[in-house]
């Protein structure tokens, strides 16, 4: 049955956890694939506003079962604490609606550390991480140095793998970073207590899914970021330590060879992006200001402003390309009320030359955006919910944005809430 992918088609924050609460309605199934506790979905619907981390956003919808995929970064005591914070708010989560695969691999205190210690090496050259450990998690994960969730079922085995475990992992701390080492009976103490609690949510997800689909059940697979943070096709090495492109949901699902039918790409009317790296169309000073304030553009997990530009057209069609997005959701028009003429950045200028296609990492710092501006529409449109009554200048940015990037705007966002939205 039908299997839809929800991407992020530049560098987050685009509004997928929004775009997922909405078309959670339509699905069996909510898979997070990738990425662990480092970034933030905002969720905002009758039951209230939440940061969602790594629980699927599905988790809101009666009947919706939600999967952690083997790709992700379990964060098990984060996890924890992020389902104490939604239960409290009257959301019920239990092992018949959220299920873990048990080919994922545990995101450890160290790794929390490892991070923090890397960081603080690296001083004014830091790549920006949220130190929640992610990428010394999957520096781990590739070379096999990881306990998978299902190991938890076996703990004299379990016993002795984090010994060795631990073992090796000490030479680094005390070795290259001077901290102190980690000790068997501390760390046994933290299996126990998340450990146990979290086993009956452990299963073989991919069983699952497989039998979901035999079945005629439908699924929506939710990535966390965009595709310029993909390890391989982002902008290196600001990127995160894991795939967030669609073609690798099946894969971070356990479900490697299944195809997925539908990949809606999420994409901002302008552009943000959180932390370092190349940011061809970034604004600064006032104009900046302004429209992070009216976007509200601050980090769901970190609280930090975000950097803040006009649409930028050549990295758009790159992620679209990259995604593969089938459709398009084009999010927060409404922020942009307020501007007399609509800023795009259409193509870049590197050394002279005009260019069209997004160039390799190094590259960008050399790039200049080239501006063109289309008419702003200067009224509220969050209240509209059909595309007629849209006004023509808005219509028409709509229009400019689906040509330039080769792909169809399927749904426009008009506001956080979950009906805030105008479906083409
Ligand atoms: P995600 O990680 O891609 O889900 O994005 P974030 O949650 O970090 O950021 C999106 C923010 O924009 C959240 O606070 C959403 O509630 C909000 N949002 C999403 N769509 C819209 C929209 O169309 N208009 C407005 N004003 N806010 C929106």
């Amino acid at each position: 049955m039908s299997k839809c992918a929800i991407v992020g088609i530049n560098w987050g924050d685009e509004g997928k956890g929004r775009m997922v609460d909405l078309l959670t309605e339509k699905y069996d199934y909510v898979v997070r694939f990738q990425g662990g506790g480092n970034a933030g979905h905002t969720v905002v619907n009758e039951f209230g506003k939440f940061a969602l981390h790594l629980l699927p956003s599905g988790i809101f919808r009666k009947g919706v079962k939600n999967i952690l995929g083997n790709g992700v970064a379990l964060d098990l005591e984060n996890l924890y604490d992020e389902m104490q914070t939604v239960i409290s708010q009257g959301i019920s989560i239990t092992p018949d609606n959220l299920y873990i695969s048990d080919r994922a691999s545990l995101l450890l205190p160290w790794h929390r550390d490892l991070d923090g210690l890397e960081e603080a090496r690296l001083k004014d050259k830091k790549y920006g991480s949220t130190k929640q450990g992610i990428a010394p998690f999957y520096s781990d994960k590739f070379q096999k140095k990881t306990i998978l969730a299902g190991e938890l079922f076996y703990p004299e085995h379990l016993k002795e793998h984090l010994k060795d475990l631990i073992e090796w992992k000490n030479l680094t701390l005390t070795g290259v970073y001077g901290a102190e080492p980690v000790k068997f009976d501390d760390l046994w103490k933290w299996f126990e207590k998340y450990g146990e609690f979290f086993k009956p949510f452990i299963k073989d997800t991919g069983r699952v899914l497989k039998e979901a689909d035999k079945a005629g059940k439908s699924s929506l697979f939710e990535a966390q970021l965009g595709s310029r943070r993909d390890m391989d096709y982002g902008i290196h090495p600001y990127t995160t330590s894991s795939n967030t492109i669609a073609a690798y949901a099946p894969v971070g699902s356990g479900i490697a060879a299944t195809k997925i039918d539908e990949v809606v790409g999420v994409v901002k009317a302008y552009s943000t992006c959180v932390g370092e790296g190349p940011f061809v169309c970034e604004w600064f000073g006032e104009e900046a200001e302004e429209l992070r304030k009216a976007g509200f553009e601050y980090g769901a997990k970190t609280g930090r402003p975000r950097r803040v530009g006009p649409i930028d057209i050549v990295a758009t069609r790159y992620g679209v390309e990259c995604q593969g997005a089938t459709a398009i959701a084009l999010t927060k028009m409404d922020v942009m009320s307020y501007m007399e003429k609509i800023p795009v950045c259409t193509h870049y200028e590197l050394n002279g030359e005009i260019i069209d296609y997004f160039p390799f990492p190094v590259a960008l710092n050399d790039c200049k955006p080239v501006i063109e501006y289309l008419d702003g529409w200067k009224s509220d449109i969050g209240s509209i919910r059909k595309w007629e009554d849209l006004p023509e200048n808005a219509r028409k940015y709509v229009e400019y944005v689906e040509k330039a990037i080769g792909c169809p705007i399927k749904y426009v966002s008009l506001g956080p809430e979950r009906d805030a939205y105008i479906e083409r």
